[in-house]
């Protein structure tokens, strides 16, 4: 290859490497997010073949007032309805047990 010519023996011109940056992985302006406090909402499912309906954990992550009556994926991950009018840990007895256990509620 004469001197100074960037072409290589494939004819294309010399690409400088592809090395990556030291760069953090955090995208620049990213912000923290605490999730110390989950905010937990009652939500009922429908009842399904011989599983009576239950009420199900959903973790509320928007205003209350944006979910309540909306159907949400609960922490078992099945779709129930959010009524905030009901509260989390229900008193009723057709509650969720996995619900209960994910989200930390100790059985009364
Ligand atoms: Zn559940």
């Amino acid at each position: 290859m004469p001197p100074g010519c960037r072409l290589t023996r494939t004819g294309e011109a010399a690409a400088p490497r592809l090395a990556p940056g030291r760069r953090a992985a955090d995208l620049p302006g990213m912000a923290l997010t605490t999730f110390a406090t989950t905010t937990f909402a009652a939500a009922r499912s429908r009842a399904h073949g011989p599983t009576a309906a239950l009420w199900h954990a959903v973790e509320v992550h928007r205003l209350p007032a944006e979910v309540d009556g909306a159907c949400e994926l609960t922490l078992c991950g099945t779709l129930a309805r959010v009524a905030l009018d009901e509260p989390w840990p229900s008193s009723s007895r057709e509650v969720c047990g996995t619900c209960t256990t994910l989200a930390g509620v100790t059985p009364a």
